[in-house]
Order: structure tokens, then sequence, then C-alpha cells
């Protein structure tokens, strides 16, 4: 079963979930703070890496949830501070 990365919007936390393809649209509750204000982090690589090299510093810290990755900047909800 894949893994999932979230980002939670009120505490900061991210987290990874176990869960099933089926599953991927439901809320995944924060591990923290139990809020259900949590994003799925999406695969990043091919967004920020330029398209070549197979650099993966997008996840050293830079997220981008699903409704920003078009931009590939990170939106408010999931930009690094
Ligand atoms: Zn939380």
């Amino acid at each position: 079963m894949p893994v999932y990365d979230y980002h939670c919007a009120h505490c900061k936390t991210t987290f990874s979930v176990r869960k099933s393809i089926s599953e991927l649209d439901s809320p995944s509750a924060c591990p923290e703070c139990a809020s259900q204000e949590t994003q799925r982090l999406i695969s990043v690589v091919a967004i920020f890496s330029g398209g070549g090299g197979g650099e993966r510093r997008a996840l050293a810290g830079v997220s981008a949830c699903g409704g920003c990755s078009a931009a590939g900047s990170g939106c408010a909800s999931c930009r690094p501070r």
C-alpha cells in the first residue's frame, strides 16, 4: 500500500499516511492535533527539478499541495515560512 505525505495546516506537522488509492480522497486526521485540516503533498520531483537531473530539493522543505502544483511555487497554505 502506498504511503502519502500530508501537511497539517493547523500545527504545521508533516506526516505520512499509508492508505490505498481508493482512500486517497478521504481526509486524514493529523496525528499531532487530530485536525482534519490536512493536505496531501504530491510528489513534486518533476515540477521542481526543472525537468532533469533528478534533483529532489523540492522534498527538502518546499512542498506543493494539489491546489498550487500547477503554479510550481507553493500557495499560501503550503509555502514554507
Ligand atoms: Zn496538526
